[in-house]
């Protein structure tokens, strides 16, 4: 199969969140899987200099948006036998940000869209499967079916829709949407592009792609309610026949404890000693008091209310009067990087916050905490919370979206678990989980060993979720998946495709 996914960011090129991480370790895996699997994005000047050294010139166009003309440069890098193809105009992408500030978003991401389109017939590259992920590629799969499916080179593609924030939609004015893209005034009906008085370039990949995924089982369902359908839960209940939740993996080699570069000392399941010099390093590194016996409590995140931290405001103080140590790493919200710097003026010994975007620091946090928290409002998949497990840091949080398909709370009687969970938004039942998972810690060392070892052997990899995505996209196009070596099954609770949601299992229309 030749696959092409369109994306505005992928490591280890561009990123600002999970998205990124995602396209860069599933391409690779499918890609080994034995298809020719090719990513599209855009050429930020934010590119570090290393790759677009790298880069080679394919070709260059021009594309009309409406009145205007627009140079359409591409160029091609190979790494892991995946080609990237990067959409060059200096002056969409050649600014000191990537999303954002400019008000032009709708034209910005508009271009790279219709850039993909017009570029099809050049290379020689038809796709089978043109996959595209989130708002800033929603209208590919609308201008396919409403512009280009009639003609021959484009009749055979085949679009996926990925979701991984629903709440991120590109919403624009339909006035200047239609003028970049030339669609005419019968499309901006509420059952096409329309919504509620918008152009919104999620809802228009949501209503044309022919197939339409997210990232985990769980948040298929829930977006499918008013509660987090952020307004679309009505076209995602009408389209749920094409709608399958697929759990996100992490990529295993960059995130392994026992070989990983940044940590200062390697550990595993079997030889689990080094974890606790990585303790006694991040308390150095972090200016708290080396102690053994303090459980560390650690979030590394967006600082966003998606992330559940106004739970965290609630009840701070209270938390704070445990003999714990927080160390939060994060960027986002004026609110929070407030609330975070008061807290580390008010418990100096206890508490140590850094607000930068630094991937190195978050390896030493994920190996040196015990415990990590994550009590999302709502979390489409999450990584974190996996990266934790492997790293041996038991995850404390809230059931909701993939937190639900990977955390599964320790349960006394049968001793089954991963982790601690809650289920309401709720600080109290917050901060009570949270003591739960204190008094593990604290008086049974034995339960907390094994939730250790279960998580460090627990199986992240991509394996079992591309061999997902190669059945959808088999689906699609009548041709044959290819059996993937399978690792061995994950371990409970990973509910890689559930039931109810699974596409084997699903009620079509
Ligand atoms: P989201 O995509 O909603 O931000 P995920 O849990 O899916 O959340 O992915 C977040 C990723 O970004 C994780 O790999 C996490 O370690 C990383 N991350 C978040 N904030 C920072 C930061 N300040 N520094 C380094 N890495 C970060």
């Amino acid at each position: 199969m030749k696959v092409l996914f369109a994306t505005s960011e992928c490591v280890p090129f561009i990123k600002t969140g999970g998205l990124a991480d995602v396209i860069g370790a599933l391409a690779p895996v499918v890609r080994e899987a034995g298809h020719d699997v090719r990513v599209i994005l855009p050429l930020y000047t934010a590119i570090p200099q290393e790759y677009q050294k790298r880069m080679s010139h394919v070709l260059d166009f021009e594309i009309t948006l409406g009145w205007r003309k627009q140079y359409v440069g591409i160029e091609e890098l190979t790494l892991d036998g995946v080609i990237y193809y990067f959409v060059d105009n200096k002056y969409y992408f050649g600014r000191s940000y990537i999303y954002g500030m400019g008000g032009d978003e709708y034209e910005r991401f508009g271009f790279f869209d219709r850039a993909v389109l017009n570029l099809l017939p050049k290379i020689d590259f038809q796709p089978d499967i043109l996959h595209c992920n989130d708002w800033q590629t929603g209208m590919i799969p609308a201008l396919h079916k409403i512009q280009y499916k009639h003609l021959p080179e484009y009749a055979k593609i085949k679009t996926v829709f990925t979701i991984h924030n629903l709440q991120y939609q590109g919403i624009f004015g339909i006035k200047p949407v239609q003028d970049v893209m030339e669609l005419g005034d019968s499309l901006f009906t509420s059952d096409k592009l329309e919504c509620f008085g918008c152009a919104n370039y999620l809802k228009s990949g949501l209503v044309y792609a022919d197939e339409i995924t997210t990232v985990s089982p769980s948040y298929a369902d829930e977006i499918q309610t008013a509660y987090y359908g952020e307004r679309l839960d009505g076209l995602l209940r009408a389209r749920r026949g094409q709608l399958t939740g697929v759990l996100n993996g992490i990529d295993i080699k960059v995130w392994d404890p026992e070989h990983d570069p940044a940590l200062a000392a390697n550990y595993s399941a079997e030889k689990p000693e080094g974890k606790a010099a990585c303790k006694r390093a991040l308390q150095e590194e972090m200016n708290l008091p080396v102690r053994e016996d303090v459980p560390i409590l650690a979030m590394v995140t967006r600082l966003s209310s998606q992330k559940g931290l106004d739970l965290v405001d609630r009840v701070l103080g209270e938390m704070m009067e445990d003999d714990l140590q927080m160390v939060v790493l994060g960027m986002g919200e004026a609110r929070y990087f407030d609330l975070f710097s008061w807290a580390e003026q008010r418990w100096p010994d206890r508490f140590a916050v850094r607000f930068q975007m630094d991937e190195s620091l978050s390896h030493r946090i994920y190996a040196g905490a015990d415990m990590f928290l994550m009590p999302s409002r709502f979390e489409p998949c999450g990584l974190s919370q996996m990266i934790s497990l492997r790293y041996g840091t038991i995850p404390v949080v809230r059931e909701t979206g993939g937190l639900r398909d990977t955390v599964l709370s320790y349960n006394e009687s049968n001793g089954a678990g991963n982790g601690f969970t809650f289920f309401n938004y709720n600080a109290h039942d917050m901060l009570y989980t949270v003591r739960r998972a204190e008094h593990y810690y604290r008086n049974a060392k034995d339960v907390w060993n094994t939730l250790i070892r279960r998580g460090m052997t627990g199986n992240y990899s991509w394996n079992h979720s591309a061999q997902t995505y190669l059945e959808i996209y088999s689906d699609l196009t009548g041709l044959p998946p290819t059996e993937f070596k399978p690792d061995a099954e994950p371990v409970a609770p990973l509910t890689r495709a559930r039931k109810g949601n699974s596409k084997k299992i699903r009620v079509k229309g």
